[in-house]
């Protein structure tokens, strides 16, 4: 039955399982069977293993595909972040918001703090949680989004990145406060974040406090319209300690 040569029935099979797009197994299939053959294995669980195979396969192709997605400018985990570095940083907090439960209630996280103290590595930790969540998500430099949200203005297309960027469970907004933003920007940028307001979950990360928010958006009004919409349901976050940066040349 598992002879070595081509079975009669092995083209079909292959072929079957390719228009199925069940690769997985139809690599798998015939390396299986003899195995199931030396230990005995039933039929229902030499199929078993086969589909387990092919699921979990496809789990990580589409966790894949959505970290790919979501733009992140380098992978960091949560598990490389040294805690001890930042000892004022409130650990607990941030594991229980790596369980995701912020993204259900539309709340948001700011992280604050000098260049250096892990505000990006933090955001695209959680950011990567979330994708293996199976949520949609978005990393974006404040740049990249202030460069999107102009250019679809002036293709007409504004209503319609707005929409997309506001379905996403998760926007990640890196360095808001490193470039001030046109009076222009400004506003497109309060429409995006009033269109999220307790809709779905942001993560903003800024070295300026949030007094100089007003500076940022060139203008008091709607530099406090933002703000009000993203602390009004928010994890705001001030890390003020050493530069990992420096810590690695101190290193060396
Ligand atoms: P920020 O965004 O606050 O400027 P980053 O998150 O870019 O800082 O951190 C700078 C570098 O140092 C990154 O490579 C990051 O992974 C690393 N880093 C920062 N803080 C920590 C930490 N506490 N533990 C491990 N790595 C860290
Ligand atoms: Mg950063």
């Amino acid at each position: 039955m598992f002879a070595k040569t081509k079975s009669k029935a092995e083209p079909k099979i292959e072929y079957y399982l390719r228009s199925l797009t069940l690769h997985i197994i139809r690599q798998n299939y015939k390396i299986e069977s003899e195995n199931a053959a030396k230990t005995k294995l039933s039929y229902e669980d030499y199929l078993l293993r086969l589909v387990e195979q092919e699921v979990l396969s496809k789990i990580d192709r589409s966790i894949n595909r959505r970290i790919q997605i979501a733009g992140f400018p380098q992978l960091k985990r949560l598990e490389e972040f040294d805690f001890s570095y930042q000892p004022q940083l409130d650990e607990k907090l941030i594991l229980e918001l790596a369980k995701l439960n912020f993204l259900s209630e539309a709340k948001n996280i700011i992280f604050l703090g000098p260049p250096g103290v892990g505000k990006t590595h933090l955001a695209i930790s959680i950011g990567i949680i979330a994708c293996q969540m199976r949520k949609r998500v978005m990393f974006y430099s404040t740049q990249q989004l202030t460069q999107t949200l102009v250019a679809s203005e002036v293709s007409g297309n504004l209503s319609t990145l707005l929409d997309n960027l506001s379905r996403l469970d998760l926007l990640i907004i890196d360095e808001l406060g490193y470039l001030e933003l046109s009076k222009k920007t400004a506003s497109l940028f309060f429409q995006l974040v009033a269109k999220r307001y307790e809709k779905g979950s942001m993560i903003i990360t800024s070295n300026k406090p949030f007094e100089e928010w007003g500076q940022i958006f060139q203008d008091d009004v709607v530099a406090s319209a933002i703000l009000d919409r993203l602390l009004h349901h928010s994890y705001p976050f001030l890390i003020q300690g050493k530069s990992f940066r420096m810590k690695n040349l101190l290193n060396k």
